[in-house]
């Protein structure tokens, strides 16, 4: 198996420390993710959005938040907590 196709095989457990690399380049960095069910996500979901979305929430609680992304805009991070 890649490389590249274990990672895109990774699950991201609730709470999992994840490295942001996706549209918001203010944004990128390390992100603890949680699976988000607000309105806005769930939208998404009945409009045909097919990626699970992840809620993101600054580990140091520094930054505004949470933030909205897509499953495809994190990868879990390598560092251990
Ligand atoms: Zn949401």
């Amino acid at each position: 198996m890649s490389d590249a196709l274990f990672r895109s095989l990774d699950v991201i457990e609730p709470g999992a420390l994840v490295v942001y690399h996706g549209s918001i380049g203010s944004h990128h960095g390390l992100w603890l993710a949680l699976p988000c069910l607000c309105l806005n996500c769930a939208r998404a979901d009945e409009l045909g959005v097919p990626d699970c979305r992840f809620m993101l929430i600054d580990p140091w609680g520094e930054l505004s938040g949470p933030h909205h992304v897509r499953r495809e805009s994190i990868t879990r991070s390598s560092a251990c907590v």
